[in-house]
This record gives C-alpha cells, structure tokens and sequence, in this order.
C-alpha cells in the first residue's frame, strides 16, 4: 500500500508533537493536524499560562511581605490586563517555537480538525482524505460542565486567561487542582472568592493531611471554602450578577463562576465508533501499554486516554509510541512514584503514596513529620506554617511517599522524587548533610 504519510496525529498538544518529532526523526513521513493552536493545552491554556498567573498573583503577598524587609513598596498596583497580554505574548512565542519545531523535522502541519474515516484514512475539516500508515490519537481532554440549568453562565478554563477585567467576586467549583490553583490566583489579585466542592474532600489523591493543611491556611488568607455545596443550578439575576444555588440554603452571590470540575477525553465526533475503535464508559480512548488500541493501525496517548492527565506523562507516551512504532524499541512507561503539584498558595507537591495509601496496603507503616515556619515568613511576620511528610515502609525503611506544603514545595520535591524513585531508605535521607538554611534541609532531619 502506498500511503500519504506513515504516520498522522490528530492533535498538535504535548503528546502529539512529541510522537510527531521522534517519529520524523526515526524518517517516518509525519503529518499532524491541529483545530485550535499548536502546543495544545499546556502550552496554550494549561499548564504555562496558569504558572505565569500564579508568579504574577504571588508579588501581592511578596510586596506585602517586602516591607518587613526594609522595603518601601507604597504605591504599588496591580494592571490586570499587562499580565494578561504578556502572559498571552509568552504562549505566543512558545506556539511558534513549537511549529518550528515541527518544521524543522518537516512534520507537516494542517491546521484544522480532522477525524477518522477508516483504519487508514484521516478527514480534515476542508474535505480533503489523507491516507496513512498509522493514525496517533492525540486529541487531549476538554473542561466538563456540569449539566445544570444556568451552566451556559459559568466559564471554563479556556476562558479564564482571557478575562476583559478581573470580577469584584468569583465563585470556583471544583475540587481539584485546577480549581485550587485558580482560588489563590484569584484570591491574590483582589477577587473576593468562594470555592465550592459538591464533596466533603479536596485534592482526593492528595495526602489529606497536607489538603487539610491547604484548606486551613487558604480560608485564614479569605478564601471561602465550603463543601458539600451541590449547585443544581445557576440564576442570572437583573443586575447581571449570578446566583449560584448550593441546594442547603447557603446560595452565594458572584460576578464570575469559573467550573474547573474534571476534563473528559476529547473524542466527541471523531469517527472512532466508527471504524471500531473502543472506548471506555467515560470516551477515552482504551490502549494497552504500548499506547495500541483494539485496531492494528490506530493508537492513542495523552489525556484521551485518561490514564494519568499531566504533561509530562503525555510527553513519555508520545515518545514511547513513536520509539515502539518507528524506531524498532518497543517499550513501556513505568507509572509508578510520578511526581505532581498543585500550584496553590502555598503550593502542595507529592510523589508515592499517601499516609492513607500507605495504611492501607502495609502491615508496618513509619510516618515521619517536620510542621515549621519558613525563616522567611518568621521575618515577614507570616503565621503560615509548611508540613513535610515522609511515608516509610517500615518493613524495609524504603521511603515509599512524601508529601509537602509550604513555599517552592514543587521545586524541592522534584529532586527529593529520584530518591522516592530510586527506591532510597530513611537511613539514607538521615545520611544526607543539610543544606543550611533551606526549607528543603527538614527532609534530611526528620525525627
Ligand atoms: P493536549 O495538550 O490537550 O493536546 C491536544 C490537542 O489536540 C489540542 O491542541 C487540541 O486543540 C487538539 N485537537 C483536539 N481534537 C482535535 C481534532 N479533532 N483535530 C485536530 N486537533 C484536535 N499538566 C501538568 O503536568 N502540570 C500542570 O501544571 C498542568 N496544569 C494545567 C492547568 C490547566 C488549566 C489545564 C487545563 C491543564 C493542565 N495540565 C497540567 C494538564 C496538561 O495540560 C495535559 O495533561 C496535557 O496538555 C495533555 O497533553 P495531550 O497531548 O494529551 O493533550
């Protein structure tokens, strides 16, 4: 069979250009198509733009802070829209370094959608077939709404980096990291916001002691939590403002209601049923270790496939697949010990198992604690304390979980992480000197 391409990936995002890449460089003939813009939703509305938001929300605490410092910062204001544009203009710029990228290992680009027409075959928005060998699934998730009459009045987070003017009040709904990271943000930059959950938890697979922690110091700082909140809907009222219904009585008035409730496989009329690709209960795509789907010539990775939703990990898979498919090196990634965070003020970070976890799968479980104030914050006349947990296996002593909260808890545990990875023991954290004075020194001197 002669096909147009070797391989075609629907969805420029981090797995796509990744699989994309490599496979060019193996010498596949690749083509990826794309309906919004290259980069997908990390670069573009994920992971970059949020980031950007959480450093320029954080100088409001910063400047508050500097003047135990000695530093004069009256006067001092904030513009919304300079943060917005130049956070905008730095996606701009990594969206051409992606395309160039692509180009540079002549990986062609459509940028439009396409779906599957057959087992070989992509249809691209304008009409036009293209024939290939293998078709990679790399289409990412979508933010879901809850179906709730007024849900049309609420935003997502594909909206909420392009807001005209920061609202007086927002309300979050959600649980996760999303909706958390978005709380401080907010909260930061002046908006008076209230976080909601229909649950009695935040942050599920988080350490909930750590959770816990986040709760209590978000609330100390102004931020509404309130759980059990179901909101069965949602009232425009005549002044233009929102009514958001909790279902207990306790309804909360806002300008802004922002859902960040969970992101589903991005599938929805894209021709898989179709051609007999199976998906789950949920729309991701079903793949087994190698990123292979039911049908020889089509594969998925990333978040369409919902196994594990970060960057990272879509970025492994796409490579991964390409390896396997182009360069003659089958193999597969280990999902163990992955670290992640919540950008959250303070920010939480976690790898391995949970105290909860742990309990519930050990005989012997070892739990080692450091609760403290950062030297900073002691000066700053902060009351806002950090907690490091260490989970130890007590069995072997291997270090099997930490979890941390405090500030730069994400930089300090991605190194930390290789040890967790590596299979370390307490003894070998409690051989480790100290780097004096750091924050990062509590996880070689627990007790
Ligand atoms: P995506 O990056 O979503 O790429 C999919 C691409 O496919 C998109 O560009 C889309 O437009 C395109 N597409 C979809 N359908 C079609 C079609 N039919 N035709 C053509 N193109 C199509 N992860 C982290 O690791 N760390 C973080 O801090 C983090 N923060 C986040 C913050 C937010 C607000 C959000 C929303 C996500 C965040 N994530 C974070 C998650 C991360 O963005 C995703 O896990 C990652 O982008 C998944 O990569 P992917 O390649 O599977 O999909």
């Amino acid at each position: 069979m002669n096909y147009d391409f070797d391989l075609f990936v629907i969805g420029a995002g981090s797995g796509g250009v990744r699989a994309s890449r490599i496979a060019a460089s193996h010498g596949a003939r690749v083509a990826v198509a794309e309906e919004y813009r290259v980069g997908g939703t990390c670069v573009i509305r994920g992971c970059v733009p949020k980031k950007l938001l959480v450093y320029g929300s954080h100088f409001a605490e910063d400047l508050a802070d500097a003047r135990r410092f000695g530093w004069d910062t009256n006067g001092a204001t904030f513009d919304w829209p300079t943060l917005r544009d130049n956070v905008a203009a730095e996606v701009d710029r990594l969206e051409g370094l992606y395309g160039q990228t692509l180009g540079n290992n002549k990986v062609e680009i459509f940028l439009q959608r396409a779906t599957v027409a057959a087992p070989n075959l992509v249809r691209l928005a304008d009409g036009r077939e293209i024939s290939a060998k293998h078709i990679l699934i790399a289409t990412g998730a979508w933010p879901a709404v809850p179906a709730i009459p007024g849900a049309e009045y609420g935003i997502t987070s594909n909206e909420v980096f392009h807001l005209e003017k920061l609202p007086k009040r927002a309300v979050i709904a959600g649980a996760g990291y999303i909706a958390n990271e978005f709380a401080g943000i907010f909260h930061e930059l002046g908006v008076e916001v209230t976080l909601v959950t229909r649950g009695d938890k935040m942050l599920r697979s988080y350490d909930q002691e750590i959770v816990e922690k986040l709760v209590g110091i978000s609330r100390g700082k102004g931020i509404d939590v309130r759980f059990d909140f179901k909101c069965p809907a949602v009232r425009k009222q005549a002044d233009g403002s929102l009514l958001i219904e909790s279902g207990n009585g306790d309804d909360v008035e806002t300008d802004l209601l922002l859902f960040a409730i969970g992101r589903v496989p991005k599938t929805k009329d894209l021709g898989l049923e179709a051609v007999g690709v199976a998906l789950d209960g949920d729309g991701a795509v079903i793949v087994d270790a190698h990123n292979a789907t039911n049908v020889p010539s089509i594969h998925a990775v990333g978040d369409v496939t919902n196994r594990v939703q970060l960057t990272p990990v879509a970025i492994r898979e796409g490579h991964a697949f390409a390896d396997r498919v182009f360069g003659n090196n089958p193999r597969t990634i280990d999902y163990s010990a992955i670290p992640t965070a919540v950008f959250s003020n303070p920010p939480i970070a976690g790898v391995g198992l949970t105290e909860e976890e742990a309990r519930a799968t050990l005989s012997d479980v070892k739990v080692y604690k450091s609760d403290f104030r950062a030297m900073k914050n002691v000066l700053a006349g902060r009351n806002e304390r950090a907690l490091y947990k260490m989970i130890v296996d007590g069995a072997t002593d291997k270090v099997i979980g930490l979890h941390l909260i405090g500030p730069d808890s994400a930089e300090i545990l991605q190194a930390a992480a290789i040890a967790v990875k590596a299979g370390l023991t307490k003894q070998d954290f409690d051989d480790t000197v100290a780097l004096h004075p750091s924050m990062a020194e509590e996880l070689v001197l627990m007790k």
